[in-house]
Parts: structure tokens; C-alpha cells; sequence
């Protein structure tokens, strides 16, 4: 079992000891997803983006965590493997925003 399928089943095992998986469809879980991006947000209101990461690193470490988890908890609610999808979007990505042929050259 990968890290990422273990913190997945870890995520699962929470939720379903809290018997919670039964309140958790998916619209729920997309609107709870974008919450907590904008609780992220939050942490950078009015302030530049060095002063927010000097001042409250904690409070984004919180937040960007409650986003992985909802993420994580409506792939699996979803039964998405995380990793191919992800591959799959990146793949589409290098596609659409090809790297310029100076960005690939090596550097010796
Ligand atoms: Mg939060």
C-alpha cells in the first residue's frame, strides 16, 4: 500500500468511526472542498503573501490540510484511484501548457 492509499484508508477510518460517511455525497463534499479553500483564503486577506505565510503559517497548514482531506474523502467516496487521476490530469496539462524547449534543456 502506498503513503498516499494509507493516509486515504487513515481519512476513511475517521470518518467512518464517527459514522459520518452516511452525510458525506459528493456535492457535500465538493462545497465542503471549496469552504475550506476559501478558509485558506482567509489567511491571506489583506496582507501581502509573505507577511500571511510569516504571521499565520499554522492556521494555512490547518487549512490547506482540511482541503487535502476533503479531496481525498470524495475520491474515495467517489472510489477514484487519487494517483490515476492525478497522472491522468498532468498528462492532459503538459498537453495544453507545453514546456517552451529552453525550459528543457539541461544544464551541465
Ligand atoms: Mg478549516
Amino acid at each position: 500500500m502506498t503513503d498516499l492509499n494509507n493516509l486515504i484508508t487513515q481519512i476513511d477510518a475517521f470518518r467512518d468511526a464517527r459514522q459520518w460517511r452516511e452525510h458525506h455525497n459528493a456535492k457535500d463534499l465538493a462545497l465542503s472542498l471549496s469552504l475550506e479553500a476559501a478558509e485558506l483564503l482567509e489567511c491571506f486577506q489583506w496582507q501581502t503573501s509573505d507577511a500571511a505565510v510569516n504571521n499565520h503559517l499554522d492556521e494555512i497548514k490547518d487549512e490547506l490540510a482540511d482541503v487535502f482531506i476533503y479531496a481525498f474523502t470524495l475520491s474515495s467516496t467517489l472510489e477514484l484511484d487519487v494517483s490515476g487521476i492525478i497522472q491522468s490530469k498532468m498528462k492532459k496539462n503538459a498537453k495544453k501548457y507545453p514546456a517552451p524547449a529552453t525550459a528543457l534543456k539541461h544544464k551541465d
